[in-house]
């Protein structure tokens, strides 16, 4: 590519290309062996690590995989025949439904949810420091995505309406919890996250 022997911003971005990449291969290789397309993969993870109802619906699966409901649907509807995942419908509206892994998906949803460890294991050996600039760099990276519209659902710090950036002195502050976040602590997947008011972000 022309631009790899540009600006070490080029050479970033294609850095951080080669680790997608790698992200769609772990994936697809999870998931052949078991039958499942990638996004079937990642629909398991997801409802295995969040319990909230309203996160285990059609809509909020779509916005977090940035995909259409009717695609979400699809991946759904073929867990559900695969005996992997179940619905519950609500009481008021009959229409509507969140979404169980089944015993046997909890499985799988486990068995799978090891699938970046490759990517993890030489980030974990870099000294601590470099791990929180990373981790505070690549947070960086994605509430510009998020603030452009490229990427939705984001329950992280940055754009969190109990984070107070310099609050108390603090490079970090989480007002819920009322302490201040190492740069290291800094979430990304946060369950007490209050997105801000639209037009704050
Ligand atoms: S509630 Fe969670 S996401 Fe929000 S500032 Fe506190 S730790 Fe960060």
């Amino acid at each position: 590519m022309g631009h790899q022997s540009g600006s070490t911003g080029g050479k970033i971005v294609v850095a951080l290309e080669r680790i997608s990449e790698a992200f769609r291969v772990l994936l697809w290789n999870e998931g052949k062996s078991l039958g499942l397309s990638p996004l079937q993969v990642q629909v398991l993870i997801f409802l295995l690590h969040h319990s909230d109802l309203e996160k285990r619906k059609v809509g909020h699966l779509a916005a977090e995989f940035n995909m259409t409901k009717a695609t979400l649907s699809d991946a759904v509807k073929t867990l559900e025949k695969k005996g992997l995942v179940e619905k519950e419908f609500g009481q008021q509206d009959q229409r509507s439904f969140a979404i169980h892994l089944t015993p046997a998906g909890e499985g799988i949803a486990r068995q799978t949810s090891h699938f970046t460890e490759e990517i993890q294991s030489p980030i974990e050996s870099l000294p601590p420091d470099e791990q929180a600039n990373l981790l505070l760099n690549l947070l960086s990276i994605i509430r510009h995505l998020n603030q452009t519209g490229i990427i939705g659902v984001q329950r992280m710090c940055f754009n969190c309406a109990h984070y107070g950036p310099g609050h108390e002195g603090h490079p970090h502050f989480c007002k819920l919890l009322n302490a201040p976040l190492k740069t290291a602590e800094l979430r990304v997947d946060c369950p007490e996250h209050v997105p801000l008011p639209s037009g704050a972000k």
